[in-house]
C-alpha cells in the first residue's frame, strides 16, 4: 500500500505554514511521504524531517518542480481533493479498496490541466475550507481511524497518555 500526498504550488511567503501542515498530516496519518511542487522550500522541508526524526517513522518530503511529471509517473489512481468533487460519502466504498493512492491538494487555483490527468476528483463536504481539513478527513474516512494507532517505528520519543496534563518518554 501506498499513499502519497501530492501538494500543488507551494508558495513560502505564503504557503510555509500551510505546507508544513499539509505534510504533518499526511504523516501523521498515514501518508507515506509528501511530494511538493512550487517553490523549492529547504526550510520547511528540514523542519518535517526533524519531526520524523524525534517522532519517528520513515515519512519523507520531496520536492518535484514538475508535478506533471509525478501524477503522470504514478502507479496506482490518482485522487484530486476539490469542493468541486463527488462528495467523499457518496463515493468512499470505490476508493477504500485502492492501494495505491496519490492524493492531490492545491494552494492556489489548481492548473487546469489537472482534470483530464486524475482518477476522481472527491469533496470533502460541497463547501470551501482547507487542504489541511480536506486530507485530514480523506485520509480518517479511507483507513476508518486505523490511522489514529498508528506506530512509528525508531521514535525518539513517545506519549504517555493522561487523562489531564502531559507525559512523554524519551526512546534513546
Ligand atoms: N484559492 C484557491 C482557489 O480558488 O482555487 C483554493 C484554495 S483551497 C483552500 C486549497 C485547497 O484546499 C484546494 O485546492 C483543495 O485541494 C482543498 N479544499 C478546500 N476545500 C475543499 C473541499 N470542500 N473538499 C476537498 N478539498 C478542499
Amino acid at each position: 500500500m501506498s499513499i502519497v500526498l501530492l501538494r500543488l504550488g507551494h508558495r513560502i511567503f505564503r504557503d510555509q505554514r500551510m505546507t508544513t501542515h499539509c505534510a504533518l498530516t499526511a504523516r501523521a496519518f498515514g501518508c507515506e511521504k509528501m511530494i511538493y511542487s512550487g517553490e523549492k522550500d529547504s526550510e520547511m522541508e528540514k523542519s518535517i524531517e526533524d519531526v520524523a526524526k524525534r517522532w519517528g517513522g520513515d515519512f519523507k518530503v520531496l520536492y518535484e518542480k514538475n508535478w506533471k511529471k509525478v501524477v503522470n509517473s504514478f502507479p496506482g489512481k490518482k485522487v484530486l481533493l476539490t469542493m468541486y468533487g463527488v462528495n467523499l460519502p457518496n463515493i468512499i466504498e470505490k476508493i477504500r479498496p485502492i492501494k495505491d493512492l496519490l492524493v492531490i491538494v492545491g494552494s492556489e487555483k489548481v492548473p487546469a490541466d489537472i482534470y483530464d490527468m486524475i482518477d476522481y476528483q472527491i469533496a470533502v463536504s460541497l463547501q470551501p475550507h482547507s487542504e489541511v481539513a480536506a486530507l485530514a478527513v480523506f485520509l480518517d474516512w479511507y483507513f476508518q481511524g486505523k490511522e489514529l494507532e498508528k506506530e512509528f517505528n525508531n521514535a525518539k520519543i513517545k506519549i504517555i497518555p493522561q487523562e489531564k496534563g502531559k507525559k512523554t518518554i524519551l526512546m534513546e
